[in-house]
């Protein structure tokens, strides 16, 4: 087992709003990553007291706790118990309905000695690469079929299209949307590796085109998730007046990157 994890905030001066973990419990053959992206919120209300950093730190806390305490339970029903917890630490003193709520993306993987479980809701990507060298992107596409979806980011879309039908799910108050996430089993002896990223790193891909997914994840792993992550960071000072890539509403967003070999 390797694992290494690279979380940078777009923003020196701004805390970072993503969450990762890596959970690798003594006993068994088991795992667990747990990567969240925070919606930042426009400005106005949100009817929270706390930040985003606060809630992603609760719901990637408890994602990860849950996620390895409770093998047996799906990840749907982790996500949902885990959001649960986390609404019950603010419901005393914030609007958890309000439609700005704290909200974040989610990316979570658990390996046993024989099986690999994955979650992914909204636009975090999951690379999955089997023993013969094959990627497969696990993507959460409803945000990219949105109308006008190459200026979309699920940090950026009017939260009138947020959490609703027709629109795209983000893991906010609502326990109940666990279940819009994508979700997969495989057998363990068919994934050899794999890397979670938030939106942040995955320009690489989506906005800059450096290559594909397998081109990617061939990149964190001979480069490591530091170089990406500084790879997208030099496209992006390039482009800093966003003229070429008009989809890059930040000119730098927090990017992670978590790359595990099993
Ligand atoms: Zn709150």
């Amino acid at each position: 087992m390797r694992t290494e994890l690279v979380s940078e905030p777009g923003d020196r001066t701004r805390p970072n709003e993503d969450f990762a973990s890596v959970a690798l419990p003594a006993s068994g053959q088991g795992g667990a990553l747990v990567v969240l992206d925070g919606v930042t919120p426009p400005a106005g209300g949100t009817g929270c007291l706390h930040s985003v950093p606060w809630f992603t730190a609760r719901l990637g806390g408890a994602l990860t706790e849950l996620t390895v305490s409770l093998p047996d339970v799906p990840l749907t029903e982790a996500l949902s118990l885990a959001l649960s917890r986390t609404s019950e630490s603010h419901a005393h003193t914030c609007d958890l309905s309000h439609p700005r709520t704290p909200q974040a993306t989610v990316v979570v993987a658990r390996w046993s000695a024989r099986t690999l479980e994955y979650l992914v809701l909204s636009d975090s990507a999951l690379l999955l690469e089997s023993g013969d060298g094959t990627v497969t992107a696990v993507l959460d596409d409803r945000l990219s079929r949105l109308p006008r979806s190459s200026l979309a980011s699920a940090a950026l879309v009017d939260s009138t299209l947020r959490n609703k039908e027709d629109g795209f799910f983000t893991a906010a108050a609502d326990p109940s949307v666990a279940r819009r996430a994508v979700t997969g089993s495989l057998p363990r002896s068919s994934v050899r590796a794999l890397t979670a990223l938030t939106d942040g790193a995955t320009r690489w891909v989506e906005k800059f085109h450096e290559g594909d997914w397998t081109d990617c994840f061939a990149f964190v792993r001979k480069e490591g998730a530091g170089a990406l992550v500084a790879r997208v960071r030099e496209l992006e000072a390039a482009d800093a007046e966003g003229r070429v890539f008009l989809g890059r509403s930040k000119t730098h967003d927090d990017a992670t990157v978590v790359y595990a070999e099993l």
